[in-house]
């Protein structure tokens, strides 16, 4: 039995890959993308490519939105903004919980419905079963349209009915992500500097990065509980150990903004009193402005 049709707008690595795995279960695809080429390999797999996307919009009760920003998202359905009574946008689209409300009200204001959705995967992970999405927004919407959701990522939440909260957990993952990526990236430069290669510190890397869940799982319960005791560890020790790691960058002769902005950090603790504390107390610090 078919299962039914789907509009694609945004044909990136993402919007590719998922138009892809809609056309793998046997659903219909109608795609469109700004530069009309990116879509051949689709269209020689069955997808019809629409000329505007007012038509793509027009073609099926959900569109998928898989764009760069929101000010993409804006170029493309403002035109098109006549077509979407009725219609469900899966907006796949990163961006910040504000924008995906204003988004959702947009919408709302020319009778479609929005279902904001943050992917927790690379294009590779789309159609597969382990890869995860979560959503928020209609709770209906989600419920009807399951099995399209299935089709994109095998796992698929549902967080609650307001727009902006799938995009907020995506924000709160990738803060993790990029951060963490970016520690690599410093660790590899330094590793370089000294002759090493990223394979030479990929095991000892890998090892620190497995460590950090029990880490994050031994602070979270007791930040939660107020709890900043430096029995375990003091900012003071925290702030000499940041010390070393910028002072082997400058040793070394490479960039140190990532470092030094880490020893800030733990400098400005140190001046709001938290020397003796853990140094999970900077959750103190950052849940405000800086100075
Ligand atoms: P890309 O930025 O590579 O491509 C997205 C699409 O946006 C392209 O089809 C591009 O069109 C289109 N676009 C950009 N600006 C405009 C505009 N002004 N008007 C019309 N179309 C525009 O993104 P990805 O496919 O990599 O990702 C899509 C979304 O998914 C992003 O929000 C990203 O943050 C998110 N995401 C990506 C992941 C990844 O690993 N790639 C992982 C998880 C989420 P054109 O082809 O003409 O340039």
């Amino acid at each position: 039995q078919h299962p039914g049709s789907v509009t694609v707008i945004g044909l990136g690595p993402m919007g590719r890959a998922m138009a892809g795995a809609l056309l793998d279960r046997g659903y219909g695809v109608t795609v469109w993308n700004r530069t009309a080429s990116r879509a051949d390999d689709l269209v020689a797999r069955g997808a019809v490519l629409a000329p505007s996307p007012a038509d793509a919009i027009a073609a099926n009760e959900v569109a998928i939105l898989s764009l760069t920003d929101y000010v993409a998202v804006r170029a493309v359905l403002e035109p098109a903004a006549q077509a979407l009574r009725d219609k469900v946008l899966l907006n796949l689209t990163s961006a910040t919980p504000e924008e995906a409300r204003a988004g959702a009200r947009w919408a709302a204001g020319y009778g479609a419905v929005q279902l904001t959705g943050g992917v927790n995967s690379s294009p590779s992970g789309i159609g597969q079963p382990d890869s995860a999405t979560l959503y928020s927004g209609p709770r209906e919407a989600f419920d009807r349209h399951r099995p399209v959701l299935e089709a994109l990522t095998g796992r698929v939440e549902h967080q609650g009915e307001d727009p902006g909260l799938a995009a907020l957990s995506y924000q709160l993952g990738m803060v993790i992500f990029w951060t963490s990526m970016l520690s690599f990236w410093q660790a590899v430069a330094l590793a370089r500097a000294n002759g090493l290669k990223a394979a030479d510190i990929l095991p000892y890397a890998t090892e620190t990065a497995d460590s950090l869940a029990q880490f994050f799982a031994f602070y979270a319960e007791r930040i939660d509980a107020g709890v900043h005791e430096g029995d375990v560890d003091r900012l003071a020790m925290g702030v000499a150990s940041a010390e070393h790691v910028l002072h082997t960058h400058t040793e070394a002769g490479v960039d140190s903004t990532l470092p030094a902005a880490v020893v800030d950090l733990f400098r400005r603790g140190m001046e709001a009193g938290h020397a003796g504390d853990s140094f999970s107390s900077l959750v103190e610090l950052l849940a405000k402005p800086a100075d």
